[in-house]
């Protein structure tokens, strides 16, 4: 057994109280063991996984396909084992394997490959700055972002200096002055407006940087015509527009890009979560040569596009197309969805309950602002459910691998959670 294993639950929730930095506030749950959509605690409680590792897990945990690729790169055969970490400046096949799968599934002609998503997001800000000096001619230093309200990129202190989220952002100041322009989300006029003063005043802007539906703001998803106006706008102003579907990619909203569900190619596009596998943390910025110009030097990293995580994200994308996740997604998504509603519109559930919505398998329960998000997650864990609060919104998002029978046993636990809470609230039943 290995030290890890052997630690009880209360010395590794001890070892964690006094040893982690606190960065999350500590659940009393600890998970010891997955498969598929499911979780199993210390204690040998099953729990539904409708949080997915915050969206990483699409593929399910323990998908055989990835655990077979990481089997066979650290199987050690005489003398010799797969290559691992080289430096960057040496290609590798697994690299190569992965590149070469990027145009076929996504249409973009290069490839970045990061350690994670916000990593991707920098290099993504970096690549729009770099344009708008080279080939806009806006001067050195002055190049600007469009942002939007609500957003989530990570939290390095170049982005986080960006959130609209003061707990994110205010402890960690000072951050860059102008470099970012924020707007409101899902609205074309505010974006056409800050063009327009851009034109005016001599050009600053480079890109537009958002997510095609809005995750941890709460699964917000914009109009029918946004994304398409948006992308519209950018190229009459000949700037990039950068969607990051790191939450949103790779089937989670029912098509491989949550963009391609309005119709719109953008310039650049972030991907990451599910492109681990649900093993190891990997994401990419991909894009046309135009906006993808990198030169030697200019960007890098140790672990970024190693042979390990490269055999894995690609096994990732062909289990996506061969498993059919994406046609999965929004199938069993639409189900879930109106199983939702209809379970949860029942009794006096929905004076908790604002509104319930979704694309694909993102979907949001949206909570009145009397109730208590912390109290309905702990309750949900009770009925065996782990799932997430986004800004008052009980965040859905369970591997796309769920099967109707897990939908049924998903639907019945959050049930009867929520009728618990009814009560819990001072709301019963008549
Ligand atoms: N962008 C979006 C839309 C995200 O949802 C996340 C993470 O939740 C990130 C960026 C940051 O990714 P990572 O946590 O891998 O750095």
């Amino acid at each position: 057994m290995s030290a890890a294993a052997s630690l009880s639950t209360e010395d590794t929730l001890n070892i964690m109280r006094r040893h982690g930095s606190a960065h999350y506030p500590l659940s009393p749950v600890v998970f010891t063991h997955a498969l598929g959509v499911w979780l199993m605690d210390s204690e040998g409680r099953k729990y539904i996984d409708a949080a997915s590792g915050y969206g990483s897990v699409g593929l399910g945990h323990n998908h055989p396909k990835v655990c077979k690729v990481i089997t066979e790169m650290n199987t050690v055969t005489d003398t010799w084992g797969p290559v691992c970490v080289v430096p960057n400046v040496h290609a590798t096949p697994q690299l190569a394997d992965f590149l070469s799968l990027v145009p076929k599934h996504f249409g973009y002609e290069k490839t970045l490959v990061t350690n994670g998503g916000v990593e991707a997001v920098e290099a993504a800000i970096k690549l729009m700055r770099k344009r708008a000096y080279t080939k806009l001619g806006i001067p050195k230093g002055k190049a600007q972002i469009v942002v939007c309200d609500g957003n989530f990129h990570g939290r390095t202190t170049t982005v986080v200096g960006f959130s609209s989220e003061s707990a994110y952002k205010d402890p960690f100041a000072p951050f860059p002055k102008d470099a970012f322009i924020t707007i409101p989300f899902n609205s074309i006029d505010d974006l056409r407006t800050v063009l327009a003063a851009d034109a005016a005043r001599g050009r600053r802007i480079a890109g537009v940087l958002l997510e095609p539906v809005q995750g941890e703001r709460g699964v917000r998803i914009p109009g029918i015509h946004y994304l398409r106006e948006v992308a519209h706008v950018c190229k009459m102003h000949n700037i990039v527009f950068c969607a990051d579907e790191i939450q949103t990619g790779l089937g989670r909203t029912g098509k491989l890009l949550a963009s391609w569900t309005w119709g719109v190619k953008p310039d650049m596009v972030i991907i990451g979560k599910t492109l681990g596998g649900g093993k190891q943390a990997v994401a990419a910025v991909m894009g046309n040569n135009d906006v993808m110009i990198f030169e030697p030097g200019e960007h890098g990293s140790t672990y970024g596009g190693n042979p390990q995580s490269m055999a894995i994200a690609s096994a990732a994308l062909r289990i996506i197309k061969e498993e059919r996740l994406c046609e999965k997604s929004t199938r069993r998504g639409a189900d879930l969805l109106n199983q939702l509603r209809t379970t949860l519109s029942s009794g006096s559930i929905p004076s908790l309950i604002k509104e319930i919505r979704g694309i694909g398998l993102m979907i949001g329960i949206e909570l009145t602002p009397r109730v208590d998000p912390k109290v309905v997650i702990s309750c949900l864990l009770k009925h065996g459910v782990m799932t997430k609060d986004a800004h008052g919104v009980i965040r859905i998002t369970p591997p796309l691998v769920i099967t109707e029978q897990d939908i049924g046993e998903l639907v019945r636990s959050i049930g009867s959670a929520f009728v618990e809470l009814s009560q819990t609230f001072g709301v019963t039943r008549p």
